[in-house]
């Protein structure tokens, strides 16, 4: 499988992290470039997305009124928690964590971090995996879910009830992705671990694993003018939507994979070795 005809073939192979931090701050995305990756995710299990756990009876996911109604709101972060510890995994990185990123890994040059107890310029470096908040098409659904949670402790003998509101399998969202200053590791890397991550779930609990799987649209070479408001707030079909932009992208974009070019570019990622050097 080749990708050498596409433009993701002709960038750089990879970033040092030590490059990386002799440009701290802001990145140019004009000079230094950014691909746009747009694509549906489709919960493929049911999924609890809690922002704060409240009261012990009841557990609602996380909610948020845009485009004109009430919508499911799954929070970037938390996806790019789930995806960092994927790629710490599979690229067996052993000295850095989610809770404690190293600033010297390839983990941490694509998705930043900071360590107050580093000194100097060292101590942060930015992300340059740019995600937007996963906010869904269909409307939120107050429905209680009632449940039962088995003690911890197996002397204790009533199970605590409770109720909780989860997002139904199904539910779809535009999945609107940038990453500045690509690298071919980059795009391997991000397109390998978001696959992996659908397959593992992203909900909070293991009950509710919030299987999903990613249907990628298109891969534009540049700033693809084109957010998550924009495409809920015309209310049409989602794949209609986003294969509308996909079809008529402005400047600064000035490459398109679709199609057959962008399977390729998917099953070029799915193949570790393709990208991990
Ligand atoms: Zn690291």
């Amino acid at each position: 499988m080749t990708i050498e005809k596409t433009f993701i073939g002709k960038l750089q192979e990879n970033w040092q992290v030590s490059d990386l931090l002799k440009t701290p701050g802001r990145i140019n995305m004009l000079r230094e470039g950014v691909v746009t990756l747009i694509g549906i995710k489709r919960l493929e299990s049911e999924a609890l997305f809690v922002s704060s756990e409240g009261s012990m009876a009841l557990r609602e996911t996380s909610k948020v009124n845009f485009a004109g109604r009430e919508r499911y709101w799954w929070l970037a972060r938390k996806f790019a928690g789930v995806l960092r510890r994927v790629l710490l995994a599979e690229l067996r990185i052993e000295k850095c964590t989610v809770d404690k990123p190293c600033i010297d890994c390839e983990v941490c040059g694509l998705l930043g971090g900071l360590d107050p107890k580093k000194e100097g310029d060292n101590k942060a470096i930015q992300s340059r995996l740019k995600l937007q908040d996963l906010i869904s098409v269909q409307e939120y659904e107050y429905d209680e879910k009632f449940r039962v949670r088995q003690p911890d402790d197996q002397n204790k003998e009533n199970p605590t009830p409770f109720q909780e509101v989860i997002v139904p399998p199904g539910t779809c969202f535009p999945f609107i992705v940038r990453i500045i200053k690509p690298s071919k590791f980059d795009i391997g890397a991000f397109l390998y671990a978001n696959q992996i991550a659908d397959g593992l779930g992203y909900g909070n609990y293991s009950k509710l694993r919030g299987n999903a799987t990613t249907n990628w649209v298109a891969i534009f070479n540049g700033f693809a003018h084109v957010s998550v408001y924009d495409v809920l707030s015309k209310g049409g079909e989602l794949e209609k939507e986003m294969d509308a932009f996909a079809q008529t992208p402005k400047k600064p974009v000035t490459d398109i994979l679709k199609g057959e070019e962008l399977t390729n570019v998917i099953n070029w990622a799915n193949l570790k070795e393709n990208w991990e050097k």
